[in-house]
């Protein structure tokens, strides 16, 4: 904890095993009930197919922004604490999980560490990324360029 002004940070939730919206409902209920987090605006859910591994069933994706105290170090461990708390069992990457929840942006800042990258490193080309950070963000500018405009490419490609 600390009592630094908040930082604003955006999170892509997702999930493809049993009550998908449950699921993201229930880890976006933890994410505003952990000290330090309060949740200011979510999108929709969207429902898409899976990626990287194609094998499984469709995903339900959604975005948050949240209002943090935490270091980004913090804000991943209540992270990984709330995925485990719901049950989430790491298998095979890019496999089927109950609730994924990633950091995609933390205010300005760029981190790469052992454990943590941001901006996510795949968040200017996922799909099931972009769409929902665009509609609570759609101005938001990641690499110079609005997520709007980002979402709109890969939608159209
Ligand atoms: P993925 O989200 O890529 O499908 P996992 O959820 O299993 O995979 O995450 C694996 C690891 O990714 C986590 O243990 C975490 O340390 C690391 N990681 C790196 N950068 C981030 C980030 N920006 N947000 C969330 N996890 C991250
Ligand atoms: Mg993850």
């Amino acid at each position: 904890m600390s009592t630094a002004a908040p930082v604003r940070a955006y999170l892509g939730l997702g999930g493809n095993i049993g009550e998908r919206a449950a699921c993201i409902a229930e880890a976006i209920e933890h994410l505003d009930a952990t000290p330090g987090v309060a949740v200011t605006a979510r999108s929709q859910l969207i429902e898409t197919a899976p990626w990287g591994d194609t094998d499984q069933a469709a995903f339900l994706n959604a975005a948050v922004a949240i209002d943090t105290t935490l270091a980004p170090r913090d804000l991943l461990e209540a992270i990984l604490a709330i995925e485990l708390a719901m049950g989430r069992v790491r298998s095979r990457k890019w496999g089927p999980r109950i609730i994924d929840i990633d950091i995609l942006l933390y205010g300005e800042e760029t981190i790469d560490e052992d454990g943590l990258t941001v901006p996510h490193p795949h968040l200017t080309e996922r799909d099931f990324v972009l769409r929902p950070l665009a509609e609570i963000a759609p101005d938001l500018e990641v690499g110079g360029r609005r997520v709007a405009d980002l979402a709109a490419a890969v939608g159209a490609a």
